[in-house]
Formats: C-alpha cells, sequence, structure tokens
C-alpha cells in the first residue's frame, strides 16, 4: 500500500502516544461488555509465523505458490468451501505475475453477506531499506499479520456459524506497486484485487457482500489504528461499526476514533467496484507519523509482530461479524 496525502496533527499525535498500557480491558467505569467468540492471539501469531516460514511470498516465486497451497488447505479447515481464482496480471514493470485470490466460504446460503480480506502476498523490495534494497522482505506484518487474524477468525467461525454469510478472502498482488510517484500509480498496486473485481466470483448481484473489512499491516508494535481517510468516507457504515466495537471492547487506545492517513489499498479498489470497504491498517504509527517503521524493510519480521495488537484487531472483526443479522 501507499500512503497519498499525510494528514498530520502533531499536537494530538503526541497526546494519543502518550496514552499508555493497551489492554484490551473495559474501564473499571462500564458495564463489562460480552466478547463473543474466542480469538486467541497466540493461534493468530503461530499463523502468521507459518506463513513468514516459507521466506518472501512474492508472486511467481515457488515460496508464493507454496505459501498459496498452505492458506487454501487451512481455509479448507474451516470453511464451507474455498475457491482459489488464479490469473495473470501485468505488473508496472512488465513483469507477468500468477495470482491466486484465495476465498473461504461460510453460511453459502445465506445472502446476506460480508467480507474480511488481506493481501497474502509480499512485496519484492525493501524500498525503504538502505540496506539490500532490492532483496524481497519477509512481510511478516504487510502481508502476514492481516491474514493470520483472518485464519484465527475462521476458526472461530467454524466453531461458532455467524449469523450472517462471511466470506474470507486473501488476496495476492497487491504489494508489486510502483512507490516511484504519487495517484496517477494507483492502479500499479491492488493487482489480485482488481482481478477480483472483474468477476467477484462466485457472487451475483443479489448476494455479493454489502461491505467489506480489509486488514493490512495490523500487527505491530505498540500499533494504533485511526479511520483511514477513504474508509472513513466511502465505508461509514461498516468503519462507523469497527471503531464502534473497538471502543465497547476497551480497545480505545489502539483503536483511535480520529481520521488518519489515506492510502492506496486493496479498500480503494473494492469501494471503486461498489463494495464499501473499511480498511484497518496503521498509518500514523507513533514512531514515525505513518506507516509502521519496519514498513517495505527487513525489519518487517517476526521480532515486531506484538501478540496485542493482533488480538485486539482479531476480537474487535469477530464481535463485528457475530453481530450481524441476516436482515
Ligand atoms: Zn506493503
Amino acid at each position: 500500500m501507499q500512503r497519498i496525502v499525510t494528514t498530520l496533527f502533531s499536537a494530538l499525535l503526541l497526546l494519543c502516544s502518550s496514552c499508555g498500557a493497551k489492554t484490551g480491558k473495559t474501564s473499571a467505569s462500564e458495564a463489562p461488555v460480552k466478547v463473543l467468540g474466542q480469538f486467541n492471539a497466540d493461534s493468530a501469531y503461530a499463523y502468521v509465523a507459518r506463513q513468514v516460514d516459507f521466506g518472501p511470498r512474492v508472486p511467481g516465486t515457488p515460496e508464493h505458490q507454496a505459501c498459496a497451497d498452505y492458506l487454501a488447505a487451512q481455509l479448507g479447515r474451516y470453511a464451507d468451501s474455498v475457491i482459489v481464482q488464479k490469473g495473470e496480471m501485468a505488473a508496472f514493470n512488465g513483469d507477468v505475475l500468477p495470482l491466486s485470490n484465495i476465498i473461504g466460504v461460510f453460511n453459502p446460503k445465506q445472502s446476506r453477506r460480508i467480507m474480511l480480506m488481506a493481501h497474502w502476498d509480499t512485496r519484492p523490495w525493501a524500498d525503504m531499506s538502505v540496506d539490500r534494497p532490492n532483496e524481497p522482505i519477509l512481510g511478516a506484518n504487510d502481508g502476514a499479520s492481516g491474514v493470520g487474524v483472518l485464519l484465527e477468525i475462521a476458526r472461530n467461525l467454524a466453531l461458532e456459524a455467524p449469523a450472517v454469510g462471511v466470506d474470507i478472502m486473501f488476496v495476492d498482488g497487491e504489494d508489486y506497486g510502483n512507490s516511484g510517484g504519487f495517484s496517477d500509480n494507483a492502479e500499479t498496486w491492488c493487482l489480485g484485487t482488481q482481478m477480483w473485481t472483474e468477476s467477484m466470483q462466485p457472487y451475483n448481484k443479489d448476494n455479493r457482500p454489502i461491505y467489506a473489512i480489509l486488514l493490512d499491516m495490523v500487527g505491530g508494535r505498540d500499533a494504533r489504528f485511526h479511520r483511514e481517510y477513504f474508509s472513513n468516507s466511502n465505508a461509514q457504515t461498516s468503519t462507523n461499526k469497527v471503531w464502534a466495537e473497538a471502543n465497547a471492547l476497551g480497545f480505545n487506545d489502539i483503536f483511535i476514533d480520529e481520521i488518519g492517513g489515506s492510502i492506496i489499498d486493496d479498500h480503494v479498489f473494492m469501494a471503486k467496484a461498489g463494495i464499501p470497504t473499511t480498511n484497518i491498517v496503521e498509518t500514523m504509527n507513533v514512531e514515525t507519523s505513518n506507516f509502521p517503521p519496519t514498513w517495505h524493510t527487513h525489519d518487517d519480521n517476526m521480532d515486531n509482530i506484538d501478540p496485542v495488537s493482533l488480538n485486539a484487531v482479531g476480537t474487535t472483526v469477530l464481535n463485528v461479524v457475530y453481530k450481524e443479522k441476516p436482515y
């Protein structure tokens, strides 16, 4: 993903950066909220680590294919069915990328559906790194974290079915974009999502998701998630739900109820295709006031994955899902 506009208020940031420990507990003055599901952060962490164990998952490499097979098999343990959409997309530099979008379908007969998504490919370059910038990154946070959280959500959905239909989509080819410019390069990113929105398989106009939630870079240390700018304007209903749920669950110091940066990511192409999508992504990191410091560097490894962040995101999204009604 790529940031396209900076919206930054340092005074507010300083205020928020001193908010202290992230526990996820409600404060004493609030009634305890019933937490739905049993999101296990250690399990999510293990799913992240397993992906990183493959090495960089760059489209066209054996590691990428091995991880695709692993993700389809894992999702297959939990979902009613798994669909793998395969195709080729041309990257900005002429590389032709073999892509796989992996979709797990829960409650196939339910026509009211929501989608949860994350990209599973990793960036072929460490272009934010001084050290070895032409070598691929491990993408523990940028890629594996969102997928790991969603696999743990899938495990929960298999134990206790949601009331609505849910589709979990792992999209490919998000991070092969051209970082050399601004918004005119937008369509060089998110190639897997652009491939999917052409057909939206397996849906028709009556059962396609009413909204989607995108998880990207959700496992960073001391992560904080502001309302990403385009999500807040294009997907107000679901964005409000996510931040309200996070607040009710006591994750106020992780889900900051303020507008964050505006970025090019899969949610932009989903919205363009008519599916409003909320992006949970770190755009105002405490240290950088931007993406996390590990972004597109070789430090994006398991040493910098924080189960506390995975837990806040996973528990929040799982509770949003379980509260959706089939009407
Ligand atoms: Zn990235």
